[in-house]
């Protein structure tokens, strides 16, 4: 397992190969980033963008959803992987922002996570990107690299990989280290060829080291 120290060397890595990894959601307000996150589980950033390009043309705020029905949003959202259900989601999470939060977007990740359709992995990306509240999003690309590193268990859940994260990465770093690890692990320490010849910290990969073994011995 990886120590703290080299936990930090790691911080570094993600830092210099990515000193500007940023949200790639499009959006200008809390609301389209609670959408498009809402819509990007299992779909990629570039495909949830070629749809809320026209999709946040055509409604920019919740009164629009609810004024839309199901099938209407169906047909808006159609290209996305799971449109039918988050559909639903869309329109109920719209219809109770205006009943039980004034039509605002509240700040707090609890209030945020009782909307339909909204996990907590999504209530985190919320609140940092969109209000700055210290939080660490784990997805997917985060989870393979923090367990690929030794930094958590493979077996760990996500709210243990979360938990470990927020206990090893100073706060005031934890929305960019959502970041960099997630751009590291789009484009460097990808899920079907990781960069390993040309990793930095190879030398402390529990992965890297397996795989070096077993593709170039
Ligand atoms: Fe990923 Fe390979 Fe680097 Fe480990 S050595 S972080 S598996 S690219």
């Amino acid at each position: 397992m990886l120590r703290k120290k080299e936990w930090n060397i790691c911080l570094q890595a993600f830092e210099e190969m990515h000193p500007h990894a940023h949200c790639e959601l499009v959006h200008r307000n809390p609301f389209e980033l609670l959408i498009a996150t809402l819509l990007s589980a299992q779909a990629t950033d570039k495909q949830v963008n070629k749809v809320t390009a026209s999709l946040f043309q055509k409604y920019h705020e919740p009164e629009d959803f609810v004024h839309a029905s199901i099938e209407e949003i169906e047909n808006d959202i159609r290209s996305i992987g799971l449109y039918r259900n988050k559909a639903k989601n869309i329109r109920a999470l719209s219809e109770m922002l205006l009943t039980e939060y004034g039509g605002e977007v509240p700040r707090d990740r609890d209030e945020l996570t009782k909307l339909p359709g909204v996990g907590r992995k999504t209530a985190n990306v919320v609140v940092s990107n969109a209000f700055g509240v210290p939080a660490f999003a784990v997805d997917t690309h985060v989870e393979r690299v923090a367990k690929r590193l030794g930094m958590c268990r493979w077996k760990d859940n996500v709210r243990q990989v979360e938990e470990k994260l927020t206990r090893w990465t100073p706060e005031e770093e934890w929305t960019n280290t959502h970041h960099r690890m997630i751009f590291w692990g789009r484009y460097h320490c990808k899920a079907q060829r990781p960069n390993c010849p040309e990793c930095p910290l190879l030398d402390l990969c529990r992965e890297g080291k397996k795989r070096m073994k077993r593709e170039y011995a």
